[in-house]
């Protein structure tokens, strides 16, 4: 029997490709492969908004460790180079928590933890400043 207009708006439940919990698509609507219900969209999108600002950031670290190894390079004094190397290693390790820091984002499937890494994040920031 052909699809009549009415179906178009009959309701379903299919269970989310991802979490698992049931959601309502349309009767009409592709239901082949994965689908995903809102809430893991928008995890999603909140991921990727963090994952985003993470990667900003890290160009940012990237680029004061630049301009510190040039300072560290015309520096005379042993003192200066000291600061110097301090402040490189210090950006270096804010540096590796970042790349940690995005591998849980892109493997968390739990809201309650990308507000935590979004303090992390916020942490990180301050500390590279
Ligand atoms: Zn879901």
């Amino acid at each position: 029997m052909p699809d009549s207009d009415n179906d178009k708006f009959v309701l379903k439940l299919v269970p989310c490709s991802r979490c698992g919990n049931p959601f309502m698509i349309k009767n009409n609507q592709k239901n082949s492969g994965e689908i995903f219900c809102d809430n893991c969209i928008k995890l999603e999108q909140r991921k990727k908004q963090l994952a985003s600002s993470v990667l900003e950031s890290q160009k940012e670290i990237k680029t004061s460790i630049k301009e510190y190894e040039n300072k560290l390079e015309s520096a005379d004094s042993p003192d200066t180079k000291k600061a110097y190397y301090e402040k490189i290693k210090k950006q270096s390790e804010i540096l590796t928590k970042s790349v940690e820091l995005l591998k849980k984002i892109e493997e968390t499937n739990n809201e309650k933890y990308i507000e935590e890494y979004k303090r992390l994040f916020e942490k990180m920031k301050k500390e590279s400043s």
